[in-house]
């Protein structure tokens, strides 16, 4: 389905000729791995929430349970899901070119499925668990499971470990986000509406030399300063695009 986007010869050729891409990440790219983003509209159990109190510190002091168990349902569905040809585009242009990061808004561990090997995550990583008081990463064996959510060895509850709204992120996932964008001549921004900062201030750091280009469903923010917006879905465009830069992928050769 990929032929059906139309990628000008100058970008391809940018990309073709970059020594540093840069790729920034949100929730869009695994939607058609069937994990859905925040702002697409929920279904089922979770139809009558707002998704924003699952990943607070205040929705988790309101209803530690709630949270608790939307994680775990989250948590099921992610590991049922594979990379689409998104992921998989991305992690061949890893192999394709001198320089790649990808710098991802996810907590899923779709990037890593895919073949992606220097990924960094802003928000952390959906499958882990920390103390709600300590902080600190707890390990399966060291949960006390008799109530939901476990609890840690020092009597507070178990949160799940990626980052919420409201709170700092890793202060060496963002030192390489920002060494990443100012370094590339190639900058990708996939799936993300934009409006989660600081992840979304990251591209401001992009050199006005660099190529931007944008690849959404919708004109973002983002797509204000890109050179390239390419509106359609991640799945699509993406493998497109590498093979529009580098030519189809070959298959293995017969032994
Ligand atoms: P978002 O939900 O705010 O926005 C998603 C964006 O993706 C929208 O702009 C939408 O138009 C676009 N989009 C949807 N489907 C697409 C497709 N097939 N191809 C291209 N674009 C598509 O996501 P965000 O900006 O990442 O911010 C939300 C926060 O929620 C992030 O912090 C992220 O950690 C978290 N989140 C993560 C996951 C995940 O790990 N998969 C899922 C939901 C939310």
């Amino acid at each position: 389905m990929s032929e059906n986007i139309l990628i000008p010869d100058d970008l391809a050729r940018a990309l073709r000729e970059a020594r540093s891409v840069a790729v920034l990440t949100g929730a869009g790219i695994s939607a058609e791995s069937g994990v859905p983003t925040f702002r697409s509209r929920q279904t089922g159990l979770w139809a009558r929430y707002d998704p924003m109190q699952f990943v607070s510190v205040e929705g988790f002091r309101r209803n530690p349970k709630l949270v608790w168990e939307w994680h775990q349902w989250l948590r099921e569905l992610v590991a049922a899901a594979q990379p689409n040809p998104a992921h998989l585009a991305l992690a061949r242009l890893e192999r394709l070119v001198p320089a790649c990061t990808v710098i991802t808004q996810n907590i899923d561990d779709l990037h890593e499925r895919a073949g992606s090997q220097n990924v960094v995550r802003l928000h952390g990583d959906l499958f882990e668990t920390r103390c709600s008081r300590e902080r600190r990463v707890l390990r399966e064996a060291e949960l006390d499971t008799s109530t939901v959510p476990p609890r840690c060895p020092c009597g507070a509850f178990a949160r799940p470990g990626e980052v919420w709204f409201g709170e700092a992120l890793p202060p060496e996932a963002l030192n390489a986000a920002v060494l990443a964008m100012r370094a590339c001549d190639f900058c990708l921004v996939v799936g993300t509406s934009a409006v989660v900062h600081p992840a979304a201030g990251l591209v401001n750091l992009v050199s006005d030399r660099a190529t931007r280009v944008v690849v959404n469903l919708e004109r973002t923010g983002h797509a204000v300063s890109a050179d390239y917006l390419l509106q359609a879905a991640a799945g699509m465009a993406l493998p497109a695009l590498v093979n529009a830069a580098f030519g189809p992928e070959q298959p293995p050769a017969a032994p």
